[in-house]
């Protein structure tokens, strides 16, 4: 019987193995062909300046729509391009398409903004990353002070000296330096000090329930404090209530991206964003309220 019931469960289990790995077969059979059909398409999330509400800048976000899978969402495909190499031509499409939308609201007169793209593991570690930056700056007319890469924790753990020499590089192009996801990884002091960040992008997991986990808002208030010493500036993601933008602002964060001032949309849609500034202040009045 057991051996029976052992067989059965083994059936059971490569049957489903076969439906992964077949899932994952078709994914990667789209994923190759979607940049030359031209799929990916880049969503835009306001960057807003505290007190003021103004959009200072956008986080360049990618999105796949594909005619078989439908809206694919990053999380979905990125680690698997991260896996089969894919995410290096991606990623450079990403850093041209981003900055040519840049500069083309910069010709058309809006403010300067700065636009931040994500880099991945695999993109930082290829040998000439920061001539791939360099030559989408050049190709587009994009000011280099106007692109912002955004650069996980775990990426700057290993091989130190060379990770020195590519952000130095890039400081050295002109463009800035931000830490994404800062406290999700080994977080550690040392590093922001090493490098030469400019800015700390406080990951969401601890703003969703600042207003109400005494520990998160702690730890929110510390690293706002703490960056600041370190003359970095701070960003919080995932600001979703008026509660936790009044807190951040309280606590002097310089900047913050949510769905509370607007998720990520296409560039027409950004564009309208621009049009009806300020988008979320501070209400003093109000102090916290989304407070259970
Ligand atoms: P990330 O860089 O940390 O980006 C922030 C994510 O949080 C985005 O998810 C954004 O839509 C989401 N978000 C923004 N505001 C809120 C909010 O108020 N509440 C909640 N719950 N979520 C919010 P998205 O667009 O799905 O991207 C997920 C991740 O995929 C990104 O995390 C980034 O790591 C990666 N990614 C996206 N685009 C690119 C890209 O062009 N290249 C690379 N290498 N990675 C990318
Ligand atoms: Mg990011
Ligand atoms: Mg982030
Ligand atoms: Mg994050």
């Amino acid at each position: 019987r057991a051996k029976e019931t052992g067989r059965h469960s083994f059936r059971f289990y490569t049957a489903q193995m076969n439906e992964r790995s077949l899932a994952r077969i078709t994914l990667e059979n789209h994923l190759r062909r979607a940049l030359e059909r031209g799929e990916f398409v880049l969503h835009y999330q306001p960057k807003v300046s505290l007190p003021s509400g103004q959009i200072v800048g956008m986080e360049a976000l990618l999105r796949w729509d594909s005619p078989e899978l439908g809206s694919v969402p990053p999380d979905a495909f990125i680690p698997l391009a991260e896996e089969n190499g894919l995410i290096i031509p991606i990623g450079t499409w990403v850093l041209r398409t981003a900055c040519a939308q840049n500069k083309a609201w910069y010709d058309a007169g809006f403010p300067a903004l700065s636009v931040a793209v994500n880099l991945s593991p695999r993109q930082f570690r290829q040998q000439d990353i920061t001539a791939v930056i360099a030559e989408a700056l050049a190709e587009t007319g994009l000011p280099p002070h106007l692109l912002e890469l955004e650069i996980t924790e775990s990426m700057v753990m290993q091989d130190a000296t060379r990770v020195a020499s590519v952000l130095n590089e890039l400081k050295r192009m002109g463009a800035s330096l931000a830490m994404d996801d800062f406290g999700t990884g080994y977080s550690s002091l040392a590093y922001l000090k090493r490098f030469p960040f400019d800015k700390l992008k406080i990951d969401k997991s601890f703003v969703i329930d600042i207003t109400t986990d005494p520990n998160n808002a702690a730890i929110a208030k510390a690293v706002i404090a703490m960056a600041h010493s370190l003359h970095l500036k701070v960003i919080a993601e995932g600001v979703e209530t008026q509660g936790q933008l009044n807190y951040l602002h309280d606590q002097g964060c310089d900047e913050i991206q949510g769905y509370f001032v607007s998720r990520p949309v296409a560039a027409g849609e950004f564009m309208r964003l621009l049009q009806g500034q300020p988008i979320a202040v501070p209400s003093h009045a109000a102090g916290y309220p989304d407070k259970t």
